[in-house]
């Protein structure tokens, strides 16, 4: 397994030899504002008049990001806007989405659309996930526990956004990519934001990440037929697992599962459509 430290700065370090200090919360991210969460936090506090019930409307189309400054950051909130009147309810997760600016994750070609309600190609036949399922894993990783989490897994680091938004979620981001050429293309996309708390991780996240069990949290972004055993096993008790499973062929649904002292529970959720989990390096 390979590990580099997202955006490359900052000192080694993992999960064998946990640094001391603890990064502040949330991170900032340089270049964006002077205060993003303070910032954000004001737009994300917009009406929740309006409704449609969770996640369940259509947005509008938003208007482009006009470059990398105050214009993305106000088509940013637009779509954190329709994500609140979608269902989205926790402000963390508000204020993170807020943020991370999700037009410099993709093509430059693409860019224009990165604050639509849609998921996106990033090469290697992957895609970055629709905001609104972004936003639902999420919430459901942080909802009702006290903020940041502790460690937390991510399977499938695409091209990083998802790893983004964590990283102001929790203490420490362990995240899993099996395709080197998205593994350096999100390291890439991350150079700039600083966000000493992520590592990014180059192997089969089938077998999780031992060295930084047990986690608060583990979050998968590709689907199999089943959840595989080592992602149970490295959850701490009090933790939750969000992933697609295709529990029937064609059919993949968001499965919740939390450890207790007493066990595990599990939950079938929304019906979704996610890139396979595959196994091996790619
Ligand atoms: N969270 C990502 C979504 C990426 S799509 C983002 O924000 O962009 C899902 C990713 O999971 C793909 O990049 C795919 O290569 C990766 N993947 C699939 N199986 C995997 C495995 N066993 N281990 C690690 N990554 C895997």
């Amino acid at each position: 397994m390979n590990r580099s430290k997202a955006g490359g700065a900052g000192p080694a370090s993992g999960a064998a030899a946990r640094p001391a200090t603890r990064p502040a919360f949330p991170a900032q991210i340089p270049g964006l504002t002077s205060q993003p969460a303070a910032r954000s936090a004001a737009g994300a506090q917009v009406a929740k008049s309006g409704s449609a019930g969770k996640y369940g409307a259509t947005p509008a189309a938003a208007p482009a990001p006009q470059g990398g400054g105050l214009d993305s950051e106000a088509v940013r909130l637009a779509l954190v806007r329709r994500l609140v009147a979608q269902g989205l309810q926790h402000p963390a997760v508000e204020r993170a989405m807020a943020t991370v600016p999700r037009h410099r994750f993709v093509d430059s070609a693409l860019a224009s659309q990165a604050y639509e309600d849609i998921s996106l190609p990033i090469g290697l036949g992957q895609t970055i996930s629709q905001p609104t399922i972004v936003a639902r894993m999420l919430e459901l990783l942080c909802t009702g526990r006290p903020l940041p989490l502790g460690r937390v897994l991510e399977v499938g680091t695409g091209c990083g956004y998802q790893a983004a938004l964590l990283s102001l979620l929790c203490h420490e981001v362990y995240s899993i990519e099996r395709l080197r050429g998205l593994h350096e293309r999100a390291r890439e996309n991350l150079r700039e934001l600083r966000l000493p708390n992520l590592h990014l991780l180059l192997g089969d996240g089938m077998a999780g990440y031992p060295a930084g069990a047990p986690y608060a949290g583990i979050v998968a972004a590709a689907a199999g037929p089943e959840l595989p055993g080592a992602w149970l096993e490295q959850l701490a008790i009090g933790g939750r697992l969000v992933a697609p499973t295709e529990l029937s062929p064609g059919q993949q649904h968001l499965v919740l599962i939390e450890r207790t002292a007493q066990g595990l529970s599990r939950q079938v959720l929304d019906a979704v459509r996610f890139v396979p989990l595959k196994s091996g390096l790619g």
